[in-house]
């Protein structure tokens, strides 16, 4: 269980588990912790050193100085040093998941489902890694107008130097490792700040690296709150590239960020559009795990139902059958709804809600709210001027707005400042493939919810959803740059056959 066996070093004697800096764990300096509040009990479980700007300096000194040397470290060794983190991760799965469940409500079956993605995440980096940074491109200069065969160019990728990562509270182990996991295996060392609320899940997860040997600076874990610690991080001068999972908190980001490498996940406002040839059945189910699945607390929940209005009736019908049937309760108990992460999530949601109520949506249930626990609610006859229409809830609040044209319903999505993912429900792939094309998102679902993963997929939202691309090889990619030698011949030189 969290901080127990293996992880006993990571508590200080007030209870408070530490920092990562060095390959140590330690204890801050400032003498402050940031207290955990456990979304089900509302009282604190956990907490975490409040680092100073001090212990970020040095573990900044160290994180790239440790680069250097792990840049000359053969690639085969980097992969089976990550081969080892992703078996440990696997073998505390348990404690693992045991800290998800206390610090962020997620369900506990899918707390272990994360620790064990992760792990597998891991290796298939270790794997993609050595395939792709093991190849480079060769060109000649003949193939431009005016030259001769004189020039050989080697292109290869090289290390960006150390790395930012910042992942957020719903995936806070499986977030942090698609970031540190490419930016160790293509050289680069990672300084992580985990959110607040998963930070002690977070700190487990690296203790797993720390185990497998990683050297020592290579892996810092800095802890506190993102609205204190945060700029001093984002702002460093010694980080060469900052990979940010989150909300609006990575656009003021990346307008502070210096000259260097942004990769931004940001918010989302998925839309599921449904056509009147669609299998409702289908679209039933995975509206209601889009929807609902965690809370709603997904980047890539279905946020907004689109539905003809010929089939809408029918399918509203579908929808609220499979919601009657959502258990309610803590994570212990596995339920499929669990209180949201704070009370200000809750009292945002509840907003959203109470708005749609004054400006007319028709509640398919009853709003019920105990605490952080928002019973799960389908509203129907959602208008855009509603917040819920354009707002991203986080939460179990599900808006229906139904359309008279595909056009209309291409035309919410795109008026969204979001652009992450969206999905289609119809029969006629050829409809389907050019909805998808007039879709502003990232990416286009053909007949299932929005999803994140397979995790070597390429995942990318457009507007404010984000800048650039995630999914592991891209990740990789986008934490390397090129470099080229080009070999000058004295004369052109021709290769015969
Ligand atoms: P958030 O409030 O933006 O926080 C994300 C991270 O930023 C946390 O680690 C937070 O630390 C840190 N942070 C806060 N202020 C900071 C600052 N000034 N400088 C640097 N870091 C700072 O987001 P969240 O509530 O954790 O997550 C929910 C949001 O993430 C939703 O909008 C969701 O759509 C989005 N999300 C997107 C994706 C994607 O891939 N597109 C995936 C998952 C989630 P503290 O916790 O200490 O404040």
């Amino acid at each position: 269980m969290a901080g127990t066996a293996v992880f006993a070093e990571l508590v200080d004697e007030d209870g408070a588990f530490k920092y990562y800096s060095y390959g140590e764990w330690k204890k801050s300096s400032s003498g402050k912790s940031v207290a955990i509040i456990n979304p089900t009990t509302r009282q604190p479980q956990f907490k975490v050193q409040a680092c100073t700007q001090q212990e970020v300096d040095k573990l900044m000194d160290e994180a790239k100085t440790a680069q250097k040397s792990w840049a000359k470290t053969p690639l085969w060794k980097r992969a089976e040093l990550l081969h080892k983190a992703a078996a440990l991760l696997k073998e505390h799965k348990v404690a693992i998941a045991d800290c998800l469940v206390k610090e962020i409500a997620k369900p506990a079956k899918d707390a272990v489902t994360e620790a064990v993605r992760s792990g597998d995440l891991v290796s298939y980096c270790a794997e993609e890694g050595v395939r792709i940074l093991g190849e480079g491109k060769f060109l000649v200069s003949d193939s431009f107008p005016g030259n001769e065969r004189t020039k050989y160019c080697l292109t290869s990728k090289i290390p960006l130097g150390v790395i930012l990562a910042i992942p957020p509270f719903n995936y806070p182990v499986n977030l942090a490792v698609s970031k540190i996991a490419p930016a160790l295996i293509a050289g680069n060392s990672i300084v992580l700040k985990p959110p607040t609320q998963g930070a002690v899940a977070a700190l487990h997860m690296v203790h797993c690296f720390h185990l497998a040997g990683f050297p020592k600076g290579l892996i810092s874990c800095v802890s506190g709150k993102g609205s204190e610690i945060g700029d001093f991080l984002t702002m460093h001068p010694i980080v060469n590239c900052i990979s940010f999972t989150g909300g609006d908190t990575g656009i003021a980001i990346s307008k502070k960020a210096g000259m260097i490498p942004l990769q931004m996940e940001l918010g989302g406002k998925d839309a599921c559009i449904i056509l009147e040839d669609a299998d409702l059945d289908l679209a039933a189910s995975n509206i209601v795990k889009g929807g609902f699945s965690y809370s709603g607390q997904r980047c890539t929940a279905v946020k907004v139902v689109l539905v003809m209005e010929s089939v809408a009736n029918a399918l509203v019908d579908k929808v609220k059958a499979k919601v009657v049937k959502l258990t309610v309760g803590p994570p212990e108990d596995d339920c499929d709804i669990t209180p949201v992460v704070t009370e200000s999530s809750a009292n945002f949601i509840e907003g959203l809600v109470m708005d749609a109520k004054q400006k007319g949506a028709t509640f398919c249930q009853e709003y019920r709210r105990e605490g952080n626990l928002i019973w799960p609610l389908l509203l129907d006859n959602v208008r855009p001027d509603m917040r819920i229409a354009w707002e991203e809830p986080f939460g179990p609040v599900l808006p229906v707005i139904r359309i008279t044209s595909v056009e209309e319903g291409i035309h919410h999505c795109n008026a969204s400042n979001f652009g992450l993912q969206g999905c289609v429900f119809t029969r006629d792939i050829n409809k389907a493939i050019l909805i998808s094309d007039a879709m502003e998102t990232g990416t286009v679902q053909i007949n299932s919810a929005p999803a994140r993963g397979p995790d070597h997929f390429p995942f990318q939202g457009l507007k404010d959803s984000g800048i650039g691309s995630q999914g592991i090889t891209n990740s990789i990619n986008m934490m390397t740059k090129i470099k080229t030698t080009v070999i000058n011949l004295p004369t052109p030189s021709y290769t015969m056959g």
